[in-house]
């Protein structure tokens, strides 16, 4: 084996989900005949519609005199210009902003971006000390647990639970009595709408946490690789939040392109210039056949409608197989609560007192032919003990109507059992 530096071995080992998706694909190459029924998935499905956007603006691409532009030259770190242009224009006019060209960076997929955040303004400080990355609502995405060079500085927070108890519903919301900001925060991250909850932030509590964040001149990354305009997988009305410290982060993932890797931050002139230097050093610049395409679908107006006519109501409405097959199916007496579904292509049931670890929780659901991620992968920075992380589960909105009912009568019956008494 080679010898690997401290951040080698560090980044050579999978984080969370990542670590459990060997397990589901071991899982399913060894399924044999057994149905399994897997939503565990991030990965959105092909909807015909969306297949064929791109198909066209392919096309188009491949018979204007543009193509040889694209693929055949280097071009700026920042991006494709054609795509910074139709995003300005785009969202200058929607949401009445005056953003020009230095506002916006493309980078190869969001991750990226959230990547090249955490390192530049997370970790040591040049006088040693050491600058939180704060993710002031635990659960969220998993992929921030892989981000930082120097793990240490990752503090998430835990929330606190809003509980619709006779209807089994709960959200949650940001704990502004612990939130803290200050010197020794370098960046805030979350997600909205929320992978793996479905939440949406309010438009109050993302004021607020800027607003926190503003004295001390702390970038705060909305991660909205589900939000409005595109993909539009918002199933609650929300506006993107925009402010001087605020980088708003998107990805064309959910809008049909995770294989072009597209992710766009959108924030001030000076945060941007830092993470296009990052950019440059670890890739010179984003592959630029996706972003043509994107240009083209966002300068038409094919893209927004897609999301919004096709995308959003195709995965609300397997959030609504999914509720009303559980509250139909799952036991009243029993302290079982799903998370308000207001994005995203999830769900998130949380199993209050379940008699088990999520981690064993899962096993015996694989038994009964379902796969789903055990929630405990989710709390990415949170570092005290919390009862409450191993209750949980994620359940991807990404199957058959058929078979997400399914599922949702065969978890019910392995919930009625493990809570037994025995
Ligand atoms: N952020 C969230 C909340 C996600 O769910 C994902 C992917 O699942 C990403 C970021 C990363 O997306 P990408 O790098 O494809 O833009």
């Amino acid at each position: 084996n080679p010898a690997l530096t401290k951040i080698g071995d560090q980044m050579s080992n999978l984080t969370g989900v990542r670590a459990i998706m060997k397990d589901i694909v071991e899982t399913l190459q060894s399924g044999g005949g057994q149905d399994l029924i897997n939503l565990s998935a991030g990965n959105p499905l092909i909807l015909p519609e969306v297949e064929q956007l791109w198909r066209d603006a392919t096309t188009e691409l491949l018979a204007s005199s543009e193509y040889g532009e694209v693929v055949c030259r280097y071009g700026s770190s920042q991006g494709y210009g054609p795509l910074i242009t139709a995003i300005a224009k785009d969202f200058n006019q929607r949401y009445g902003l005056n953003l020009t060209e230095r506002n916006i960076l493309i980078t190869p997929g969001s991750q990226t971006l959230y990547f090249y955040a955490a390192n530049a303004f997370g970790g040591y400080a040049s006088n040693g000390e050491l600058k939180q990355i704060v993710l002031p609502l635990s659960p969220d995405y998993t992929g921030y647990g892989g981000v930082c060079l120097f793990p240490e500085a990752l503090h998430a927070y835990k929330p606190t639970l809003d509980i619709d108890a006779a209807n089994h519903k709960f959200k949650y919301r940001p704990d502004f009595s612990q939130l803290s900001v200050n010197e020794n925060t370098g960046c805030i991250i979350f997600s909205r709408p929320c992978n793996p909850t479905g939440n949406v932030l309010t438009e109050e509590e993302v004021r607020k946490i800027a607003a926190l964040a503003a004295p001390y001149n702390v970038p705060v990354l909305i991660d909205s690789a589900y939000a409005p305009p595109f993909p539009a997988l918002n199933f609650t009305e929300m506006q993107p939040v925009f402010g001087d410290n605020i980088i708003h982060c998107m990805s064309l993932s959910k809008a049909g392109l995770p294989g072009e890797r597209i992710g766009v931050a959108i924030g001030d002139e000076k945060l941007i210039q830092v993470l296009e230097c990052f950019q440059t050093n670890l890739c010179i610049h984003p592959s630029r056949y996706g972003q043509a395409i994107a240009a083209r679908a966002i300068n038409s107006g094919s893209l927004v409608q897609i999301a919004e006519q096709v995308i959003r109501p195709f995965y609300q409405n397997k959030f609504t197989v999914l509720e009303n097959t559980l509250d139909a199916a799952m036991p009243k007496d029993l302290p079982w609560f799903l998370h308000r579904g207001e994005g995203a292509i999830f769900a998130w049931l949380w199993l209050k007192d379940l008699p088990m670890t999520d981690w064993e929780f899962y096993q015996l659901l694989k038994k009964v032919g379902v796969i789903v991620v055990p929630g405990s992968t989710f709390f990415p920075g949170l570092k005290e003990d919390w009862q409450h992380k191993h209750q949980c589960l994620r359940i991807s909105l990404t199957g058959s109507d058929e078979e997400i009912a399914l599922a949702m009568q065969r978890l019910a019956k392995a919930v009625t059992q493990v809570y037994q008494p025995t």
